[in-house]
């Protein structure tokens, strides 16, 4: 059966039957249509908000297959998007109508442990990186559910548990191998392309399809010391506190506060069910003993209602909100904001709107920045925002039929907030809606956004890559 696919200038293409069966000769990986018994199963993404069906999915099993469907969608002008580990909350890797170039299957890891170096392919998720380089106590800074994908969080920036010791994920860059739009497969790094690595470290999926990441590792585990104090009682007192401390650690402790409530799962204490709480996590990157002693005053903040708090493997705590996040089950809606001054400053409208969300599964989310992350220089690399003390990122998430009251609410919370922060989102964090995306590009870029635009035109000029937080050629 032939099929129709949307192009770039918003016409349709028809791929015949003699085309199609070139291309299952040609891939390696498989071809995927709506005629297919698993076309439900592939397109499907994390957020339940997404539903969107791709006339055509390729799935990848190696670079060759990446260079063909980068090459296929030039030569037809294909709309392409591309998925790695399914995470977008705006729903850039997922498009009706379009090609998508799916690196879900190429989940290799390989770690060299005398250099201290990992190589990851380009659709791996966190789980896969911290499964392989736990074998030799190492680990790449990267997000917070082990689910996520290596690629878009990388490629926008990365904030985790060990951004405030060992910086961001993509800090802990040291080459990248990617498709670019002309069918090629570079390498970029400090030495080869340096401008092209400029841009992939916090320019996002602009610039071409990553095959293959090669990081640095640092030095983690293979026990960490964590804590989990649940308070739910006095939050505001609490999170003021928790603001104060915040101020006064070493790089050390990577820490969060989250207003949530304590789903009735039983990966939680029953006695904690259905309770509103704040959460002060943190993680301390070094000796288990030394964290205990540093991390006690925070679980000292007010009485916890219970304190999950203890040394345990790495890989469990960077595990340990998955079950929450299972593919397709939350409807989300994330907006983010940079904040300029310590976390207290914005106490009253974080607390408020903490206190006043609207659905149970809902966040509103305070990671600690600072560290490592602010001593690289903002125009080092594509990611600007190096002068935030902190993040208010406000997660909408859902099983009900409210989206507009879930999304309503976010909007008042962001502006609300917007006088206590730098005006810059976290673009990973963002669901920002094809009319909005030029200005927060704007702000998420500020003055580096001229030499994105520069590098975008030599590497991509027909913005070939343009479904994702678009830098549009000069
Ligand atoms: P995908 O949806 O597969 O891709 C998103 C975009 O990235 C694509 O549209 C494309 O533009 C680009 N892209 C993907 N793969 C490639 C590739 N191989 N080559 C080039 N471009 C590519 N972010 C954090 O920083 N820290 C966190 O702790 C964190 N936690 C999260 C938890 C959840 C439950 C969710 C839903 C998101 C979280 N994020 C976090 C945000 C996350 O980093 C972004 O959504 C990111 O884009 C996800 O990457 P992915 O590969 O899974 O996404």
């Amino acid at each position: 059966m032939s099929i129709k696919v949307e192009t770039l200038s918003g016409e349709t293409v028809t791929l015949d039957d003699d085309k199609l069966e070139e291309l299952r000769m040609t891939f390696r990986g498989s071809l995927i249509t709506q005629e297919d018994a698993d076309y439900d199963a592939v397109r499907a993404v994390q957020n339940g908000l997404i539903d969107r069906r791709p006339a055509l999915v390729i799935r990848c099993s190696g670079a060759a297959d990446v260079i063909d469907a980068v090459n296929l969608a030039r030569e037809y002008g294909l709309l392409a998007a591309v998925r790695s580990g399914g995470h977008s909350i705006a729903g850039h890797s997922a498009r009706d109508g379009a090609l998508l170039i799916d690196l879900s299957g190429m989940r290799g890891v390989w770690v060299d442990p005398d250099a201290r170096l990992v190589r990851v392919q380009g659709g791996a998720t966190w789980g896969d990186v911290d499964r392989e380089a736990q074998v030799f106590n190492l680990a790449v800074p990267g997000g917070v559910v082990s689910t996520t994908g290596v690629a878009g969080l990388t490629l926008s920036g990365g904030i985790g548990w060990l951004h405030r010791k060992y910086g961001l994920s993509c800090d802990n860059l040291r080459a990248v191998e990617i498709v670019t739009a002309d069918g090629r497969l570079r390498r970029a790094s400090e030495l080869e392309n340096d401008d092209l690595f400029w841009a992939l470290r916090g320019g996002g999926g602009n610039f071409g399809v990553v095959t293959a990441f090669e990081f640095a590792a640092q030095p983690v585990g293979p026990i960490v010391m964590c804590a989990v104090p649940v308070y739910a009682d006095h939050q505001d007192e609490v999170f003021r506190a928790w603001s104060d401390w915040a101020g006064t650690v070493p790089d050390e402790v990577t820490t969060r506060a989250i207003f949530w409530t304590i789903p009735t799962d039983p990966h939680m204490p029953p006695e904690i069910h259905g309770r509103d709480v704040l959460i002060t996590g943190a993680l301390y990157a070094g000796p288990p003993d030394e964290g205990e002693k540093v991390l006690r005053p925070l679980r000292q903040l007010g009485t916890p209602l219970a304190d999950l708090s203890a040394p345990m493997p790495y890989r469990m705590f960077q595990a340990a909100f998955d079950f929450f996040f299972v593919k397709g089950q939350l409807s989300s809606y994330w907006k983010s904001l940079m904040l300029s001054g310590p976390p207290s400053q914005a106490a009253d409208v974080i607390v408020r709107h903490g206190l006043a969300r609207t659905s149970p599964e809902s966040m509103v989310h305070v990671p600690l920045l600072g560290g490592a992350v602010n001593h690289v220089n903002p125009h080092a690399t594509a990611y600007a925002a190096r002068d935030a003390s902190s993040m208010l990122s406000v997660d909408a998430n859902w099983r009900d039929q409210d989206a507009d009251a879930h999304i309503a609410w976010v909007r008042q919370v962001i502006a609300d907030a917007e006088k206590f922060s730098t005006g810059r989102p976290y673009l990973s964090f963002d669901s920002a809606a094809p009319e909005e995306t030029p200005e927060v590009v704007q702000s998420a870029f500020g003055d580096n956004l001229e030499r994105l635009r520069d590098v975008k035109r030599r590497y991509d000029p027909d913005n070939l890559f343009r479904l994702n937080a678009n830098v549009v050629p000069v």
